[in-house]
């Protein structure tokens, strides 16, 4: 380890030895025959065959430099949204955006709130720009309006809500966000992190898109990871045009590659394919939970691509001996005690047969 204020190294700035970094799901096991990777909430039915075909065309031309702006790939999202392309960054996934909007609008004398089991990377940004995280309790695993706006003081500058939240898949319905925003100083940015919208099917739930319109500090940020592009890193923002300013005058010129470009664009595109993914994870989300809940598993209500489950108290049967015995047969889940569940285990909706096989794997292993 290097000493703090060595003279003969290059020193990090405060704080930045302290963050602990993200750890991503693990996708190997050794020893099985087929691994089921369920630990990082991607598409089980795979890209659109649409973006493998643009990916394949645009490498023939891997010399030449993308367009900086993403121009084709925001009017693509204007047009399926009824958005205009001008309000829209797009970048190497969602997380650059939060890293980005941390970076701008946080001073080491700053706070920003996220809620007690939000989605991780907001720690790891929020301390990147010297600021102080605050995390606010939450009512039921889920974030709680009165409690974000109570911790709320004049060094608040950012919240960042995760809608639906990742690891629990519990979201706010819309007049809650509403009701949020409208009890915020107009000083303060509001993050909707609306990473996985496509999958939420409720009445009383949307992304953020009628808020941004409608009000100057707020801001949607989406991916494409979930629906099929985990691996091209593509995501974008919605948000006023000052926001859109400061971002385009920080980010890397070329911060969105060629083929996350034309894969996005084809992604997006391809509506049969994003509503049969949403139609696969309908059905197992549902089959899932009431499988779980028949093994006598508490598992938090989602609305997502995954699905948290809670073991019980006996150290034979908790998550992380769950974790074991499932890797030990190809099943990769994700662990969840760094977003405070020691003793839960989140799973990605899988394809039919990954679905089948960890319900009757938890079943052996319950008995066992
Ligand atoms: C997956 C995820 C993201 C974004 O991921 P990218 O791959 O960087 O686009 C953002 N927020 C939440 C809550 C997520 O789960």
């Amino acid at each position: 380890m290097t000493k703090a204020n060595d003279p003969l190294r290059p020193q990090p700035r405060a704080g930045i030895m302290d963050i602990e970094a993200y750890v991503p799901g693990k996708s190997t096991a050794h020893g099985v025959a087929k691994v089921h990777k369920l630990s990082s909430n991607e598409n089980p039915l795979g890209p659109s065959p649409k973006a493998i075909e643009a990916a394949r065309e645009v490498a023939a031309k891997l010399d030449i430099y993308p367009d900086g702006s993403a121009k084709r790939l925001r009017e693509a999202i204007a047009e399926t949204y009824g958005l205009n392309a001008a309000n829209i960054v797009c970048s190497n996934g969602s997380d650059e955006i939060l890293g980005l909007l941390s970076q701008i609008y946080l001073t080491p004398d700053d706070e920003a709130i996220f809620t007690e089991h939000a989605f991780m990377v907001y720690k790891i940004y929020i301390k990147a720009a010297g600021a102080t995280p605050v995390v606010v309790k939450e009512t039921d695993e889920r974030a709680d309006v009165d409690a974000i706006l109570a911790a709320v003081t004049p060094r608040t500058k950012i919240i960042f809500l995760a809608n639906p939240n990742n690891p629990t898949g519990t979201y706010l319905p819309f007049d809650e966000v509403r009701r949020l925003h409208a009890g915020l100083p107009k000083n303060i940015l509001l993050v909707l992190d609306a990473a996985y919208a496509e999958y939420v099917r409720r009445n009383d739930y949307e992304a953020g898109i009628e808020l941004v319109a409608s009000s100057r500090n707020v801001v949607m940020t989406r991916t494409f990871s979930k629906i099929g592009l985990g691996g091209a890193r593509v995501g974008w923002m919605y948000g006023p045009l000052e926001i859109v300013d400061a971002i385009n005058r920080v980010r890397g010129p070329f911060n969105v590659n060629a083929v996350a470009i034309e894969a996005g664009i084809a992604t997006i595109r391809d509506r049969a394919h994003i509503e049969k993914s949403v139609a696969h994870n309908e059905t197992w989300l549902r089959w899932l939970s009431e499988e779980f809940t028949g093994l006598g598993l508490r598992v938090t209500p989602s609305v997502g691509n995954f699905i948290l489950i809670h073991f019980p108290d006996d150290a034979k049967h908790s998550a992380a001996a769950a974790d074991d015995y499932l890797s030990e047969r190809g099943y990769i889940l994700r662990r969840v005690a760094g977003y405070g569940f020691p003793n839960a285990l989140r799973m990605s909706i899988g394809t039919e047969e990954a679905n089948r096989g960890v319900v009757a794997a938890l079943a052996a292993f319950l008995k066992s």
